[in-house]
């Protein structure tokens, strides 16, 4: 393959095959170049996504006139590599990505109670000048607690646990925890809505339950299953199933629902 750039599929809009990409309001993530020789770096840059850091930034295809997005990774060296080669695009206007430093180190709790301190990648676009952030797919932007920690609690929510009852048992401030249920919650159309699109799109209908009531249970339950189409189809059953869900939703599992 030479030249140009192949859209990658966008999990939560597209038919979930490798290159495909159908237009639409959400198309606007990345895209990797596919010129480059490194299948590690292309395999890197596939199935990262994209998210407008600040609430109720507009998903359009269009350039971004100011700030930045924040690009999901399941590989944070590979991506880094892509990087470097420029094979990492823009997802607003297309053009090739530069490394451009680090963003500020922050320090993230895991489930297990580690403290992981991470130091993002930051890129330029060549293009349109915008600046984006590289983050491990594990990882939710400006959050100081691991994807898989926050997705504890929001499972637990929907088993019907009180949020001073989950924070305490994750030794997270009950105010915290209150905060992640609340984003979750008024965003679970939006989270259950990817989550059917993209196990509808794989042709995997039997995998979504509708038999589930709380409106943020049935978002999870989609969008765990989507993380198993995602997992299967793409070799990448060795990602944790948070970091897929994490990368379907464009780290915005608790800011879908658009502000206002
Ligand atoms: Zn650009």
């Amino acid at each position: 393959m030479g030249g140009g750039t192949v859209p990658m599929s966008d999990p939560g809009v597209s038919d979930l095959r490798s290159g495909a990409r159908v237009a639409g309001p959400a198309s606007a993530w990345c895209r990797y170049r596919a010129d480059g020789p490194s299948r590690v770096a292309r395999a890197a840059a596939g199935w990262q996504g994209a998210t407008p850091a600040a609430p109720g930034a507009v998903e359009t295809a269009g350039p971004i006139l100011a700030g930045w997005t924040m690009i999901e990774v399941f590989d944070t060296t590979a991506a880094r590599i892509a990087l470097a080669r420029q094979m990492l695009v823009c997802p607003a206007c297309d053009q090739p990505l530069r490394p451009w430093g680090h963003a500020r180190e922050r320090t993230i709790r895991d489930l297990d109670g580690a403290l992981l301190t991470v130091r993002p990648d930051r890129a330029l676009c060549t293009g349109c000048g915008v600046s984006h952030v590289v983050l491990d797919a594990g990882l939710l932007p400006r959050r100081a607690y691991a994807a898989g920690l926050i997705g504890q609690a929001l499972v637990a929510s929907a088993l019907q646990h009180g949020h001073r009852r989950i924070a305490a048992g994750l030794a997270v401030p009950a105010g915290t925890v209150r905060g992640w249920i609340r984003g979750a919650r008024r965003s679970a159309t939006w989270l259950r809505i990817t989550g059917i699109r993209a196990v509808l799109a794989s042709g995997h209908d039997e995998l979504l339950a509708w038999g589930r009531t709380d409106e943020l249970g049935a978002a999870l339950e989609h969008l765990a299953a989507a993380a198993l189409v995602l997992g299967r189809r793409y070799g990448l059953e060795h990602t944790s199933w948070r970091a897929r869900i994490n990368v379907l939703t464009r780290g915005r599992l608790l800011t879908m629902a658009p502000a206002g």
